[in-house]
């Protein structure tokens, strides 16, 4: 069994274990669709999509970086297998262009209102629940094109699924619109909520940039404290991907203080937000708390 392999509903989950214990054998059905997903969040998009059709296989793993991936020779293997390769895009997975089959990649972003920043287009958009029904219905059309015989309920899945999305938003956009603009503003590790920021009217500082990798220079260090200084910026968000040794230093020469840790890129085991929608309600209640009782 692949540690990361994703197989819901939770109690099939439970079934396959138990199985397992009991040292008896489970093959997957000949009508199954093999996928594999690039990373955690749309591993979960897609198999509340695709329900018991699909075995899964997500090449990034839980609370793992997603920027500075490279497939081994194991994931290469598991990518000529899948029936369909299920990418971000926007750049983020630019080892693709060596899969030599490439009609069976599909970008889960296509369509979403993409941001800019230095020439490059954005790849975060996962992180806006503004987003979530175009990843969803993307994934959802794919399915589909696989296999027909199940596009019905695939459809069916997706619809519910974006509905709790819908409910989400709505919910969350009407507390931020509450909030005072001046509280609607701090330091993130990285440059992940470029989307979150626009769809909530939200001001983010990002200590790297969208695809940075490298480590941060005293220069960039200093540079941000005397923006925190100058702008009265109280809250600083960690993340689940990157380190923390940032906004220790920012918190001793500054007033502000950790906002809490996000989960920006891939699902998180460490924190039990182990799936897109705990992600996305989780991130929200995070900020949205460390805004209002922010003084
Ligand atoms: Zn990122």
């Amino acid at each position: 069994m692949e540690i990361r392999s994703i197989k819901t509903p939770g109690f099939i989950k439970s079934l396959f274990i138990a199985l397992l214990t009991l040292s008896v054998s489970f093959e997957s059905k000949a009508e199954d669709i093999n996928i594999v997903t690039t990373n955690t969040i749309l591993a979960d998009i897609t198999s509340e999509v695709t329900g018991k059709h699909a075995v899964i296989y997500s090449l990034v793993g839980y609370d793992e970086e997603v920027h500075a991936f490279n497939p081994k020779p194991s994931d290469l293997k598991k990518l000529k297998e899948a029936d369909i390769i299920i990418a971000n895009g926007k750049n983020l997975e630019g080892w693709l262009s060596r899969i030599d089959d490439k009609n069976k990649i599909v970008e889960a972003s296509k369509g979403i209102k993409s941001i800019k920043k230095d020439g490059y287009e954005d790849p975060h958009g996962w992180n806006s629940p503004y987003n979530a029904n175009i990843y969803i219905d993307n994934i959802a059309y794919a399915a589909c094109a696989k296999i027909p015989a199940y596009c019905n309920e695939f459809k069916d899945n997706a619809n519910k699924y974006k509905q709790t999305f819908n409910e989400l938003t709505i919910k969350y956009k009407q507390l931020y619109d509450a909030l005072p603009q001046e509280n609607k503003k701090a330091i993130t590790a990285h440059d992940a909520f470029g989307y979150l920021a626009r769809d909530f009217e939200i001001t983010f500082i990002p200590i790297k940039g969208v695809n940075e990798e490298t480590e941060i220079s005293a220069q960039i260090l200093a540079q941000i404290i005397k923006q925190i200084r100058e702008s009265g910026i109280k809250v600083i968000f960690i993340e689940n991907i990157s380190n923390t040794h940032f906004a220790e230093q920012l918190t001793k020469e500054t007033s502000a203080t950790i906002g809490g840790e996000l989960i920006s890129d891939s699902l998180s085991k460490k924190n039990s937000v182990d799936t897109y929608y705990k992600m996305v309600d989780y991130n929200l209640k995070t900020v949205y708390e460390a805004f209002s009782s922010a003084k």
